[in-house]
């Protein structure tokens, strides 16, 4: 099956080091398995968006030569798959209403007051969240970098929310979606992510979907040990040290080019990380 890949950064605000690193390793996994590389806006909660950021990123992304294969798509303008997605899983009683709020549900160990599981209201008058509800599980899932990873999920505690409740679309369920709507069969991202699969796992059964490989890689943290984000204050790249920056990416990933590369035009760095490219290095060496 030929290796469809993406990067899918939320416009949050522009690039950092931290999302540079994270575009680069999934560029490099889909380049060195002469595949497709897509970028994917996650543009799903208008209230964290930064105006103008995903062109930003676009651009800083084309800065450093990384150009989508495909136009880049827009989570924003995806809402009908995501409406059709959720019908399916009302058909199969794989979706419920739940107007808990967060401290009730706190006070109750994380169970519903109202039952809403079992006793799905579907005609309540208050604004309700759509849950998607897991099964117990105790089993494993396979990535390609972590190994053998826990795939542990309590039924009801666990129950991801799909859509909330005020009608925005939630991560876990856009992410599946347009993985599949995009033919995704390679997911290479950061290790913050890791402990989300086993519910995108869950829901591509539930969907009837054979999910993707994963490749969840360390991410870069600063000197408090937090993992680079805006929220963390990580600084816009600066696109006029191009290839400073992806000599430092790459180093981040374990691929520090040899010193002759040392700030080489991109496209060389690149095209040295291509052929070296070996995801079982231990980081930084
Ligand atoms: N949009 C997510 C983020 O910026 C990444 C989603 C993913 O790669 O699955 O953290």
């Amino acid at each position: 099956m030929a290796y469809r890949g993406r990067f899918a950064p939320s416009p949050t605000g522009p690039l950092h080091f931290g999302s540079l690193v994270a575009a680069l390793a999934s560029w490099l996994d889909a380049r060195a398995h002469c595949g497709t590389w897509l970028v994917r806006i996650e543009d799903l909660d208008p209230l964290r968006e930064a105006p103008g950021a995903a062109q930003r990123i676009l651009d800083d992304l084309a800065a450093h030569q990384l150009i989508p294969d495909e136009r880049p798509w827009y989570q924003s303008q995806r809402s009908e798959g995501y409406e059709a997605a959720l019908t399916r899983l009302r058909e199969a009683d794989q979706l419920y209403p739940c107007s808990c709020s967060r401290s009730e549900l706190n006070v109750h160990d994380g169970c519903h007051p109202r039952h809403c599981r079992e006793q799905p209201d579907w005609h309540q008058t208050e604004p309700f969240a759509l849950r998607f509800p897991v099964e117990d599980q105790d089993s494993h899932w396979q990535d390609r970098v972590l190994g053998q990873q826990p795939l542990r999920l309590k039924q009801e505690k666990d129950d991801a929310v799909l859509r909330r409740k005020e009608g925005f679309y939630a991560y876990h369920l856009a992410v599946v979606v347009d993985d599949i709507a995009q033919g995704i069969n390679q997911v290479v991202r950061g290790q913050d992510l890791a402990d989300l699969t086993p519910i995108h796992l869950c829901l591509y059964q539930a969907l009837g979907e054979q999910p993707p490989a994963y490749l969840h890689f360390p991410v870069v943290c600063n000197s408090k040990g937090q993992k680079l984000s805006k929220q963390a204050g990580a600084l816009a790249i600066d696109t006029s040290m191009a290839r400073r920056n992806t000599t430092r990416a790459l180093t981040a990933l374990a691929h520090r080019p040899p010193d002759a590369l040392n700030d080489a035009p991109v496209d060389q760095q690149l095209e040295w990380a291509i052929n070296a490219w070996n995801t079982t290095k231990p980081r930084n060496s």
